[in-house]
């Protein structure tokens, strides 16, 4: 035998076993976003590098170190999207959907991180983001908040996760915070692990984020970006807590909340489980004012986030509120012989446009009626429709109920979507 080819490792295969609970998230995601007037944009996986450094930042863990980059035949250097908020906002520019308008989009997909493979963190990952472009207010932020905790709601997951807040404040108020932090931090300078002093110059505010625990005297220390906040990134802020509040969320102020993208201003929040370990953030965005400008569009306020679908669905699974694993199949269809074969294809058809939401599996791959009913008892069909000889000779067709003690049933074919009908509405 040769040897087999593996996947990537931090690549996962989604198996057939799995991939029931997928579409009952992504369905659950579908249904909670349309609810809210939201509306599916779809980008490339590709991207030219320099999207992502003009937007993440050149100094940040994602584009110093997780990018999956590239070079193209004809030299052009791209990356394999590590996010999708850049991809958004390089469409909405191109396609000039930001422009004095005002655009509620999400997007589902996949994205790319060259990080260290764990539970809840891989190199492929999938995203699900929501982008809400136009309105400065904080009653879009208060939305979007709204918006996730809905999801958690209609998940059943309201009790196991909890919302942290913060604000930035304005670029301007962040560069004098900024200022004050560095000139603390160097004071200090001697306290700071190798990784806080390579940032301490680049992107300071992400030192604050450090999870070394030799470091929270001196961050518990440390100038708070609160008492350098403008006017007017206060009031959002108070706003949006206000509005947060009669909306019966319930939060918690984390001054030490900066996120690790460059783009943010104002509001930004994350939502914490204490279920999953380390890779505790389901989800997490903000505010981010100035993006949209810095890729070349004009100005256009913006907020949104991204829900990491694998820590959803883990989460899901580690607190045993996944539906039950769906059987194969709802009803088999077998027959015995050629002849009857041909005579049900056309029964089975008919049933599959008269039943759209049921599963029908047709046997394959012949053999005797024993081994085709082990094949359907397999299946997770609840009945069996058999067409033998007898049944051929006279237009019917054999019920037999798989799961439950019921004797079984010879209908004439004229009849039986009638009969399926009323089997049905009997459930
Ligand atoms: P973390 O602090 O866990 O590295 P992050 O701040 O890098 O997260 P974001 O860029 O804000 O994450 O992405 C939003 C969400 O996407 C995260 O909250 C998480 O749920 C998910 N996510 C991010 N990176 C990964 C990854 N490598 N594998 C799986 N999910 C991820
Ligand atoms: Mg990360």
């Amino acid at each position: 035998m040769s040897k087999q080819v593996q996947a990537i490792r931090g690549m996962n295969d989604c198996l057939p076993k799995d991939s029931g609970l997928w579409q009952y998230v992504e369905q659950q995601l579908r249904q909670t976003v349309a609810s809210y007037g939201y509306q599916e944009i779809r980008f490339p996986i590709v991207e030219m590098t320099e999207l992502f450094k003009r937007s993440i930042g050149e100094v940040t863990d994602i584009v110093e170190k997780e990018m999956y980059t590239f070079s193209d035949r004809n030299g052009d250097s791209l990356t394999l999207r590590p996010e999708g908020t850049a991809c958004c906002v390089r469409a909405g520019n191109e396609h000039g959907l930001l422009y004095n308008q005002e655009q509620r989009l999400w997007y589902m997909g996949p994205m790319f991180r060259h990080e260290r493979p764990q539970k809840g963190r891989y190199r492929q990952f999938h995203q699900f983001g929501l982008e809400a472009f136009g309105i400065a207010s904080s009653d879009i932020d208060a939305e979007v908040i709204r918006l996730s905790a809905h999801l958690w709601q209609q998940l059943g997951l309201s009790r196991h996760v909890r919302l942290e807040l913060n604000t930035l404040g304005s670029p301007e108020a962040r560069q004098q915070y900024r200022a004050a932090l560095v000139a603390y931090l160097s004071d200090h300078h001697e306290l700071l692990d190798e990784d806080s002093k390579r940032r301490l110059h680049s992107n300071p505010l992400r030192i604050l984020d450090s999870k070394n625990p030799a470091l929270a005297d001196l961050l518990s220390k440390a100038p708070s970006l609160s008492d350098y906040l403008d006017t007017e990134s206060a009031e959002h802020f108070a706003e949006l807590q206000q509005r947060l509040t009669a909306a019966g969320i319930e939060f918690e102020v984390n001054p030490r909340l900066v996120r690790g993208l460059d783009y943010y201003n104002k509001t930004v929040f994350e939502w914490v489980t204490d279920s999953l370990g380390a890779q505790g953030t389901v989800c997490a965005g903000g505010r981010y004012d100035g993006l949209v400008e810095q890729l070349g569009g004009k100005p256009c306020p913006a907020v949104g986030f991204a829900l990491g679908m694998e820590r959803l669905i883990l989460l899901l699974q580690t607190l045993e509120l996944a539906p039950a694993e769906q059987a194969q199949a709802d009803w088999y269809l077998m027959a015995s012989g050629l002849d009857a074969e041909l005579a049900l294809i056309p029964v089975a058809e008919q049933l599959r446009q008269a039943f759209p939401q049921q599963r029908l599996m047709q046997h394959c791959g012949g053999g005797a009626m024993k081994k085709q009913f082990k094949k359907a008892d397999k299946s997770g069909a609840e009945l069996a429709l058999v067409l033998g000889s007898d049944e051929l000779a006279s237009d019917s067709i054999t019920i037999k109920w798989l799961r439950k003690d019921q004797p079984q049933q010879r209908i004439a074919l004229t009849g039986l979507v009638s009969f399926l009908q009323n089997e049905l509405a009997k459930e």
